[in-house]
This record gives structure tokens, sequence and C-alpha cells, in this order.
């Protein structure tokens, strides 16, 4: 189907004996800020590499604009953009002559007036002929995400381009990728270890652990489920716990230990379990709530 721009089917690479990506499929759809989400050493840049042929996978399939990377990778790569490591500049040049440079080099050069516009896209208008040597680590990557946007390419893949920045690095690149498919109608797939990062800014994701695709779909769907996770730290957890089942029959106690009692419950009732519990004598001093899938998130990391 034409809108489907990356199909990865089964996708397994090994590296000796270690099998890093095991059987990965997603699918990514056009004007998708697809995330690709997985703790570190899960996968995620052996797929990348694979989806930009630096690496050739041992099985599976990757179809790219409805074409094979197989048979069409030339075509392919000539319409997606990339970051997969800190992008590397010529320090002591401008970033207007860098650009330049590196548009030449790609074999479809940008006019003066382009990379100027280009630039003021990510932010440096003002910065254009000062040495990247003096930018700052997010105005590199703000100068890479310029650069890879030269040749106008459909798909942009970003391998984890927010990690190392200070906060307003951070949004700034945020920006930048929203800015990506709502002005310039780009696809991207934007790889990360940070569930909330992918919460605010992808639309759809797949979460990948120690090589496998484990879960994929519409990020609010997958985050907003009913049911949330909630931990309660009260006086008397036994009563709290009692309580609760009286009047929450559909709550699920998973634990109770000392004063801390862990269950889920819908999202619409937690504000009601509170009233209930203070009006009936136990003393509340903390409630807080974890989407199911933040949680169990947080145990892949942890685990
Ligand atoms: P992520 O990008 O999700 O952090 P990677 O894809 O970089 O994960 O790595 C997945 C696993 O594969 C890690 O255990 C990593 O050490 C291993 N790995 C990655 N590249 C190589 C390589 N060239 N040779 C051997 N092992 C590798
Ligand atoms: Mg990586």
């Amino acid at each position: 189907m034409s809108d489907k721009i990356i199909e990865v089917k089964n996708l397994s690479k090994s590296f000796g004996d270690f099998e890093a990506v095991k059987d990965v499929s997603f699918t990514v759809y056009k004007g998708d800020v697809f995330g690709f989400l997985g703790p570190n050493g899960a996968g995620k840049s052996t797929t990348i590499r694979c989806m930009l042929s630096l690496i050739k996978a041992d099985r599976g399939t990757i179809n790219i604009f409805g074409q094979s990377l197989h048979e069409h990778r030339h075509d392919i790569l000539a319409r997606t953009g990339s970051i997969i490591e800190k992008p590397d500049f010529y320090k002591y040049l401008s970033a207007l002559t860098n650009l330049e440079i590196f548009s030449r080099i790609s074999g479809k050069p940008s006019t003066k007036k382009e990379i100027y516009a280009m630039l003021d896209f990510v932010g440096l208008s003002g910065r254009e002929k000062d040495k990247v040597g003096g930018f700052s680590h997010g105005m590199k990557q703000r100068l890479g995400i310029a650069q890879t946007l030269l040749h106008n390419p459909d798909l942009i893949i970003l391998d984890e381009p927010t990690t190392g920045l200070d906060p307003q690095g951070i949004i700034d690149i945020r920006n930048l990728i929203l800015q990506l498919r709502s002005e310039k109608n780009k696809t991207v797939l934007l790889s990360s270890h940070n569930l909330s990062e992918i919460e605010i800014i992808s639309n759809r994701m797949v979460i990948i652990n120690k090589g496998r695709s484990i879960v994929e779909g519409s990020v609010s769907e997958l985050l907003n489920s009913e049911e949330l996770i909630v931990t309660l730290e009260v006086d008397n957890a036994i009563s709290a716990q009692n309580i609760t089942t009286k009047h929450f029959p559909k709550a699920q106690i998973a634990s109770t230990e000392g004063q801390v009692l862990h269950l889920t419950i819908s999202k619409t009732d937690v504000a009601n379990l509170n009233k209930t519990l203070i009006e009936n004598g136990v003393s509340v001093s903390s409630i807080e709530s974890k989407r199911k899938l933040e949680d169990y998130f947080i145990k892949i990391i942890n685990n």
C-alpha cells in the first residue's frame, strides 16, 4: 500500500554468536513521527543501520517507499535522510560553507538561497557564517538536521537525536521534528530510550527490548489505557485495602507492604478513591499513578 513508508518484517541480525536483533517487525506510515523506543542495547541502532544499508541483515525484509531495500537501495537512500551518530562537520569552517560542501558532495547541489532557508528553518539564522567549532552540541544537531534536509528526503531517520543535549537543546530538536512533519510533510522515524519523549512527539511507536519488537501501535492508545497503576501511602494499609475492595470492587490490589498499597484502578476512580479513603478515616500521605505501559517500560528498562 502506498501509505506505508517503511515495512520491516522479521528482521534478524547477529554479531558473531550474539543475536542483536531477533525477528523485529514494524510499519511506519506516511506522515508518522514514529517512535522507535527501547532501552540502551535493545537493538535500535542495529535495526536502523540495516535500514540504511550500512550493515546487512541476516534474515527478514525491509521495504521502504513500497520497494525492497535489497533491490532498490540507491533510489531509497536518495529519498532518505538520517542522523545516526553525532553529525561530523569541518569545525574551522562556517555552517554555510559546511552545508555548501555537503550539498556539492551529495550530487544534488542546493543554491545559496536554499541553504540559507534551511539554516533558518533549523533556527541557525544569523549564525550562518560562524565557525561550527564554536557551536553548542544542540546547534550541531540542528545543523545536522539541516544537512539531512539538503537533498529534500521524504523520510528522515534520527537515532537518539536528543541524547546528551541540555534541556533547551532537547526542546529545540523536538520542535524541529514536529515542524518536519507539519511544515515539510516528512515522515520521521525517531529512536529513543525515553518513553516520555516518544509520548510527547510521536503518533505511533514500537517498543523493542533485547532485540525483539514487543508492542506496536498508536501512542495515545498504548498509553491512555483506562487502567492506572496507583501507589498509595497511607497510615493503615490493611484498612485502606478493605475500604478499597468494598467501595471499588473492580480495583485490583497488587500488594500491600507496610504503609504502601499498590493497586490498579480505572482512571476515572482515582480521585474518588482518595476521597473515600479519607472519609473512612484513612490518612493518605501520597498518591501516585502510572499508566500501565509506563510501568511496563520501566520494568523492561530495569530488567
Ligand atoms: P541500541 O541502539 O538500542 O542501544 P544497539 O543496536 O546499538 O542498541 O546494540 C544492540 C546490541 O548489539 C548491544 O548489545 C550491542 O553491544 C550489540 N552490538 C551492536 N553493534 C555491534 C557490533 N558491531 N558488534 C558486536 N556487537 C554489537
Ligand atoms: Mg543506539
